[in-house]
């Protein structure tokens, strides 16, 4: 099952370790998550949880307890149009967001993940206080950080919404670095909006030039 594959990524990716993080995928009322204190090293696909929308575990689901994040999941499926959601405790995202308030846009790159990368208030692990407040950041973004926590990106499927982990590590690494060199120019708004627009016009040209 993908969510056993894309787990024993995060432990080789560096995005988390031992049973750190958890991730999700939505399939029409139900969400499939990983399960809680299971090592990634040792989790098989029957102990994948199924739960519902409103956090009941289905009937016919295996013994395992889903993530202890699993309100936040939820939360951000009925926010947003999410088929996947993936949660990090990755090194360069936990160290900035202890320092920050936001994840700026050094690299344009950060429009991918809908521009410059919010820093949630700090609210204890696995309670619906970090769903909300996960959510209320995530407006207009498929990524947030959580304050003393880790990352949370969604994406249409699980590749996309790892992808997107991937990407969020990334720039908070080069935002690092940049800052070793000094005070870093920040792209603005406006050629922010510039590089989705320019992105935009690329992918449609695409579409159109695959069609017979
Ligand atoms: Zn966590």
């Amino acid at each position: 099952m993908q969510l056993v594959s894309y787990s024993a990524r995060l432990l080789d990716d560096g995005l988390a370790v031992g049973s750190a993080g958890n991730m999700s995928v939505r399939s029409g009322d139900l969400v499939a998550i990983t399960p809680s204190g299971i090592s990634y090293a040792e989790m098989r696909p029957e102990d994948i949880c199924l739960v519902a929308m409103d956090g009941t575990e289905t009937p016919e689901g295996n013994q395992e307890t889903p993530s202890t994040e699993t309100p936040m999941h939820l939360a951000i499926y009925a926010a947003t149009k999410a088929g996947a959601v993936v949660h990090t405790h990755s090194p360069e995202v936990v160290a900035l967001s202890a320092a920050r308030e936001e994840l700026p846009a050094i690299h344009y790159a950060i429009t991918g993940l809908g521009g410059p990368v919010r820093v949630a208030p700090y609210v204890r692990f696995g309670s619906e206080g970090l769903a909300a407040a996960a959510v209320e950041a995530l407006n207009g973004r498929s990524a947030v950080i959580l304050r003393n926590h880790g990352a949370v990106t969604h994406g249409r499927d699980l590749a996309q919404a790892y992808d997107r982990a991937l990407l969020l590590e990334w720039l908070a690494r080069t935002y690092r670095l940049a800052l070793s060199y000094g005070e870093p120019s920040i792209l603005s708004a406006a050629e922010l909006d510039e590089v989705t627009a320019e992105s935009r016009r690329r992918r449609y040209g695409e579409r159109r030039s695959r069609r017979p």
